[in-house]
């Protein structure tokens, strides 16, 4: 035994070591015509990145890979961070609002979220965090793409939303007759401690609240405010005691300086923001997730995805005001992550929201850090995801052309790759 033993290091050490050299693991590099880094709000020319395993080891401007290396060539590509969505709906299609959506059953919902989660991934989203489903779904789906069973981004995942009995995060289509409320209603603080247990349980990343009305429930109103302060406060208090932050759905001006002030860690939409919310929310440094694509498909679209005439008639009234409010917390600097609210608009389409940003006031720049840079702030994984660089993951996307001139091209993603797996090359 020994001495075949000691014959077969022999033979191995002469057939492997010199091809090898000492233990060092293999790497891969991707070879493109620029790099943009948010990290440093710049670009680099002629990047090489330098990837083992799942992580990036080295970033050389106008280098080249060593010889017989394996090399991704992108030739006159631009390369950039896998892209961050911090509000979607992957359990959802963009036509299962209103009625229709009473026959869509929580299976159904983790089969959508199988289509769904690759389109948002090949679409250059390699995180994103899921901001309600109907029951636990997208736990499920989240440890599915985590297990490398199915393509789909990084998530972090808040399972059914809480909110107040008939608000918005409550199911209002149907008379008392059927006595159906939705997954995550909780009245009074000590139901809501419940709830966010509840929803710990069963393996969410995040709490979503209901603070407001909103445009796609029926009969509720997006001003008005749907939580005590006690409740978001006691919500916002066992979220956080669970290591858990919170997002708020909030359009309503009122309803956003409450939950700001209860402690939220995100407000998801903040149309009717004023400056007293918007003063609050910097000093906080409160994240604010503005999804403005939504407004502008659902006004042309909204027919044929099902949405209740009130839906509708909402989504109208309430545009121009929110454009106006998105326009002043980006003059201010807010902390803006990006966030589609797909399935408002249907997934793959995330990255159309980015020419919104840049109408709206924002750098190409500016817009390209809310999904990265910020967005990993918000998510808890800086230096994990959200820039090219050593140590961080890596997730790398290829567009043609310049995203600082034209950042429209982000919409045609060519080369998507997540942990070191390429999941979407040029044609
Ligand atoms: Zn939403």
């Amino acid at each position: 035994m020994r001495t075949s033993n000691a014959f077969c290091s022999i033979v191995l050490s002469l057939l492997i070591l010199p091809s090898i050299g000492p233990a060092q693991a293999e790497s891969t590099y991707v070879v493109a015509g620029s790099l943009i880094d948010p990290l440093n709000g710049k670009a680099i020319s002629n990047p090489v990145v330098e990837i083992q395993g799942d992580r990036i080891v080295a970033v050389t401007p106008d280098g080249a890979a060593p010889d017989n290396a394996e090399v991704i060539n992108l030739g006159d590509a631009t390369i950039l961070p896998g892209l961050a969505d911090l509000h979607t709906h992957l359990t959802w299609y963009s036509t299962d609002f209103g009625y229709k959506g009473l026959a869509v059953s929580e299976t159904d919902e983790a089969i959508r979220g199988v289509v769904n989660a690759r389109k948002t991934l090949m679409a250059g989203f390699t995180s994103a965090r899921n901001l309600g489903a109907s029951g636990y779904a997208s736990v499920s789906l989240r440890d599915a793409i985590d297990d490398g069973r199915i393509p789909g981004p990084r998530l972090q995942v808040a399972g059914p939303p809480l909110g107040s009995t008939g608000g918005h995060c409550d199911n209002n289509l149907l008379p008392a007759d059927y006595g159906v409320s939705a997954a995550g209603v909780a009245d009074g603080p000590w139901a809501a401690r419940q709830q966010v247990r509840e929803n710990r349980k069963y393996g969410v990343d995040v709490i979503k609240i209901c603070a407001t009305g909103g445009v796609l429930s029926k009969g509720t109103n997006p001003g008005v405010r749907q939580y005590t302060l006690e409740e978001m406060q006691a919500i916002v208090d066992e979220a956080h005691m669970q290591g858990m932050p919170v997002a708020a759905h909030a359009h309503g001006t009122e309803g956003i300086l409450y939950a700001i002030r209860a402690g939220v860690d995100s407000i998801e939409h903040a149309s009717l923001m004023d400056d007293e919310g918007l003063k609050l929310a910097k000093r906080n440094g409160t994240f604010l997730s503005i999804n403005a694509y939504s407004p502008i498909y659902m006004i042309e679209h909204g027919e044929a995805q099902g949405l209740l005439p009130e839906s509708l008639e909402k989504a109208r009234n309430l545009a121009e005001k929110r454009f106006d409010t998105y326009r002043t917390v980006i003059k201010a600097g807010a902390k803006i992550v990006f966030g589609s609210d797909s399935a408002t608009y249907p997934h793959g389409y995330n990255a159309r929201l980015f020419a919104v940003y840049v109408d709206l006031g924002m750098s190409p720049m500016e817009a390209i850090q809310s999904a990265t840079t910020v967005a990993a702030e918000s998510l808890g994984w800086v230096g994990d995801t959200g820039a090219v660089a050593p140590g961080y993951f890596a997730d790398i996307i290829a567009v043609e052309g310049d995203p600082l001139e034209d950042i429209s091209v982000l919409e045609n993603v060519m080369f998507v790759m997540k942990g070191g797996h390429v999941f979407k090359s040029p044609e």
